[in-house]
């Protein structure tokens, strides 16, 4: 009895073997199939699939699209390790490999962009990527990638690149040769400007009237030199040698108030204002801008009736939004855009003087900040300039 007993427990029994025997046909089936799906994906897909079947050894296996992708036919480039090396980009090597390292070691996703020399004996940039499998000592055994061409989209990100690049120098150029030439331009104005004055006190008894006129335009015209250099000088340092800090710009509009006392006393001007908030942005730069856009909502305002200006605030979701409004004379909608360009001025400088600078000015400003300026007006009813300022961190 106990021989039969130990028969049975080590001959298994008929339904065991028949059980074993399903689970391998199964497993032959998902292995089947599984096989199946990969030549299908391999097949398909437009990126070039690699198997490195042993990690260990030099040989690899490459899909036909592999070998499409780089132009070379499996007979002239053996699907080797070393081959590989051999076409990847010096510059790219050290890189990829850490990352394969990497990716052994720590299980990091391995993805990498590198160049591949084509048989055009030109590289192109592909994007790589793999996933190795792994023995129970966690030694890698094998790893299968892909690699998609990525060429357009690579030089068309280092022409964009290049592009910005030599647009940021010419535009420091550009700036530069406009404060030279601005600073430059100072002395000799100033020169005209304070001979015409000599001229005006001591010799005015010898002049007759129109050579007075003559002086009197000529002191005008190097008065309004003097202005519009000392306004393109501060247009150029819009920006430089601030900080970003928290800026309180009730406080800023206080200030803005204070300086144009007279001109609001004089012009009747009825100013409403919001709150406003503190933000971060440059102190000076804002002051100038709130100071400009409130100077022109009452000089474009006071020649018709009494000024009514109202300073708004609202504070949105991603930004902060201001506007002044006033009673103006307003502005034809096919200006809406020009009026922001440095020197264009819509009205003639007898009936409002100024520059044409503010505005370019204003501009520059909210630029500078990554926000966005614009204007709603309507001829005779007046003109709101609206601009926003992102929250920053
Ligand atoms: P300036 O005030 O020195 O002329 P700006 O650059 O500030 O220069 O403004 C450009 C032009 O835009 C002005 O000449 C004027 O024609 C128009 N403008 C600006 N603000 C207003 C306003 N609040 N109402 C009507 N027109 C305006």
């Amino acid at each position: 009895m106990s021989k039969i007993n130990s028969a049975s427990s080590s001959t298994p029994k008929l339904s065991e073997l028949e059980t074993a025997n399903a689970l391998l046909q199964e497993e032959i089936r998902q292995r089947k199939e599984s096989d199946l799906r990969f030549r299908l994906a391999v097949k398909g897909t437009t990126a070039g699939v690699w198997d490195w079947i042993d990690v260990n050894s030099n040989q690899e296996w490459w899909s036909p699209q592999f070998y499409n992708l780089l132009g070379y036919s499996p007979e002239e480039l053996d699907a080797t390790l070393e081959n590989f090396e051999a076409i990847l980009h010096p510059e790219d090597s050290a890189r990829t490999f850490e990352l394969v390292n990497k990716h052994f070691e720590n299980r990091e996703s391995f993805v990498v962009e590198y160049r591949l020399k084509c048989k055009t004996g030109k590289y192109r940039w592909f994007l790589g990527s793999g996933q190795a499998t792994w023995d129970v000592d966690g030694k890698p055994t094998r790893m299968v990638g892909t690699i998609v061409d990525i060429h357009e989209r690579k030089t068309a990100e280092a022409a964009a690149k290049q592009n910005a690049l030599d647009l940021k120098k010419k535009v420091t150029e550009l700036q530069e040769l406009t404060y030279v030439a601005s600073h430059d331009l100072q002395e000799p104005v100033r020169t005209i400007a304070s001979f015409a004055d000599l001229l005006k006190q001591n010799y005015t008894d010898k002049l007759d009237t129109a050579g007075n006129q003559y002086l009197d335009f000529m002191q005008e015209a190097s008065n309004r030199s003097q202005q519009l250099i000392s306004d393109l000088l501060d247009y150029t340092r819009i920006g430089k040698n601030q900080e970003v800090t928290d800026v309180d710009t009730q406080q800023i509009l206080s200030v803005v108030l204070a300086d144009l006392t007279s001109r609001i006393k004089d012009s009747g001007a009825k100013i409403d204002a919001d709150q406003l908030p503190i933000i971060k942005g440059y102190p000076i730069d804002l002051q100038v801008l709130i100071q400009n856009l409130l100077s022109n909502a009452i000089k474009f305002s006071a020649s018709k009736h009494q000024p009514l200006i109202k300073i708004g605030y609202e504070n949105l979701s991603s930004e902060h939004h201001f506007f002044v409004a006033d009673n103006g004379i307003g502005i034809e909608e096919q200006y809406f855009d020009r009026i922001f360009v440095i020197f264009k001025r819509l009205n003639a400088r007898a009936e409002f003087e100024g520059t044409g600078i503010g505005l370019a000015h204003c501009k520059k400003v909210i630029e500078l900040h990554n926000g966005k300026i614009w204007v709603e007006s309507k001829v005779d009813k007046g003109s709101t300039f609206h601009f926003t300022i992102p929250h920053l961190p």
